[in-house]
């Protein structure tokens, strides 16, 4: 064990929540050291490039999409844009669908043409009437009605989560729009642009930002706290696993990644179903709502980074239950866990030389525009109550 060092801020966790705080930290001239336990930067946002020579997404894709103009400024620091629409189908009844429902899904529902006025009243005569649904089945059978729910919802949300959409957060299934016209973009938000050189890339060039940061990879935080001594933590671990569990692990939900590539002479056979040649299918991402297929999606990042490479790489997810030592992926977004994860909250708020933030220390089902927006205010706090080093 090396002897301890001092430094002004340690920065367990280096995701979005880590190095947002240690970039605006250093740029206010202190020293921060960042430590991550895993053998690279950038958290689940972490791309590389695998041996077919495609850039993939390690743990599972990551589709940047914000309403916020200031954080879209921040980013545009480090990284240029690449825009995407981001699209999707879902695959179900032995075909692919237009996905989220829209007139377009109608359509091939009826097969045949339609329009805003018939699939209005089609829908008005499906939907449950709910005024003010309390949970996910609530809130798309108030939309859609059961038939799109059993087709599309509810076998998907039973593999994703293991858990019935009655009893998840009406937000989980809520943040898929229904669109009454042809818009087919699986995304609200006005900002929809992945990192140009992939998000690698961009975490590099924050961290590089300011010469106040020291980045240990390789490093869990039960050796950095023996390791530095500090004015002050930040931590964007899990935050049962920072008290040691004392309460008891909270629920997540984990996931297993597999990988598959094609040349280009292998996707030869593929082009009728992909629509294109040098892709295996025709959206960047599949959905595969039936409880028969043991995976929930399939995704095929190249066309939403526009790489221009002849292999293509498929990833197929499958959700699992998380046990202790593996990657707590997902939040369980329900009312149960929210209440287990309260003890912990009142804890962590008795610790003044700390700060939790980020998904896993907060236990929230945040996009990386939600975390970074975080991060970026818990930086101001600490600015606030520390002031600022720079000359
Ligand atoms: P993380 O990225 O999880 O980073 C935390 C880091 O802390 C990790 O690198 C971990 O190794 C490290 N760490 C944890 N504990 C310790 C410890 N004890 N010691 C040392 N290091 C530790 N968001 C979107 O906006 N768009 C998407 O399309 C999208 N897709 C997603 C798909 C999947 C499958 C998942 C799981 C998430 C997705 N997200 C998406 C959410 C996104 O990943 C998060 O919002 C973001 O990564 C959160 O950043 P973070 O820094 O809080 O956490
Ligand atoms: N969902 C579904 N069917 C789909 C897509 C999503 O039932 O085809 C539900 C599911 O419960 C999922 C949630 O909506 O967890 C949010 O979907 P999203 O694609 O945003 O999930 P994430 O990318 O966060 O895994």
């Amino acid at each position: 064990m090396q002897a301890e060092a001092q430094t002004d801020f340690l920065i367990i966790g280096a995701g979005f929540a880590g190095c947002v705080i240690a970039e605006r930290l250093a740029a206010a001239g202190w020293k921060c050291v960042v430590v991550d336990r895993r053998a690279h930067v950038g958290g689940n946002a972490y791309d590389e490039t695998d041996a077919a020579g495609v850039l993939v997404h390690r743990y599972g894709p990551h589709y940047f999409r914000t309403n916020s103009q200031r954080i879209v400024a921040y980013l545009s620091r480090f990284t240029d844009w690449h825009a995407v629409a981001y699209t999707i189908k879902s695959f179900a009844r032995g075909r692919y669908w237009s996905f989220p429902i829209n007139l377009n899904t109608f359509e091939e529902y009826l097969g045949r043409p339609s329009g805003e006025a018939e699939f209005a009243g089609w829908l008005d005569a499906q939907r449950v009437p709910i005024d003010h649904p309390r949970n996910s089945e609530e809130v798309v059978i108030s939309q859609v009605g059961r038939e799109l729910y059993e087709l599309f919802f509810e076998g998907y949300t039973l593999k994703q989560w293991q858990r019935h959409p009655r009893d998840l957060d009406a937000a989980v299934c809520g943040r898929i729009p229904l669109r009454m016209n042809r818009d087919e973009r699986y995304l609200t938000e006005e900002f929809q642009a992945l990192p140009e050189r992939g998000y690698t890339a961009l975490f590099g060039r924050m961290l590089e930002a300011s010469a106040g940061v020291e980045v240990h990879l390789g490093v869990d935080f039960a050796e950095a706290r023996k390791r530095w001594r500090c004015r002050h933590l930040v931590f964007s671990g899990a935050v049962d696993e920072y008290f040691d569990y004392r309460f008891g692990p909270l629920p997540y939900r984990s996931l297993r990644f597999e990988a598959e590539s094609f040349s280009a002479g292998q996707l030869a056979q593929r082009a009728a179903v992909a629509g294109k040649p040098g892709f295996w299918q025709p959206a960047m991402q599949v959905n595969y709502p039936e409880l028969a297929v043991p995976f929930t999606r399939i995704v095929e990042i190249k066309h939403a980074t526009g790489q221009q490479v002849d292999a293509t790489t498929i990833v197929r997810e499958f959700p699992k239950e998380w046990q202790r030592g593996e990657e707590p992926y997902y939040p369980i977004p329900a009312p149960d866990a929210h209440a287990a994860f309260q003890r912990y909250a009142t804890l962590a708020s008795t610790e003044s030389q700390v700060s939790f933030v980020g998904r896993l220390a907060t236990y929230r089902y945040y996009n990386m525009d939600q975390v970074i927006g975080m991060a970026l205010a818990e930086a101001e706090r600490l600015l606030r109550r520390y002031g600022s080093q720079a000359t």
